[in-house]
């Protein structure tokens, strides 16, 4: 099941998971490098405090400083640019 909230951001409803940073409950990923539903590998951050998550057997998992490490140099440059953007949105929100 998808939601689409424009022509090019799909986001898509899972089952609730927690962050297993900070404990905060999400329902929903939404792709910035394709509009495809999460598959095995894939990264996601946690849209509370910024920790990031990998995909494995359909659940999403705290990241091991090793996997943080693979990321290459333009990669880890974009995670940095999305954890300012999401400290902008939650101080945002007051
Ligand atoms: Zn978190």
């Amino acid at each position: 099941m998808s939601t689409t909230t424009n022509d090019e951001t799909p986001t898509f409803i899972e089952p609730r998971w927690h962050c297993g940073s900070c404990g905060y409950g999400m329902d929903a990923a939404s792709p910035m490098m394709h509009a495809n539903r999460p598959k095995e590998g894939d990264a996601s951050m946690c849209i509370k405090c910024g920790t990031m998550h990998t995909r494995h057997d359909d659940k999403w998992v705290l990241m091991t400083p090793d996997e943080l490490e693979e990321f290459d140099d333009e990669t880890r440059a974009l995670i940095t640019r999305m954890q300012a953007m999401r400290k902008l949105v939650v101080n945002g929100r007051g």
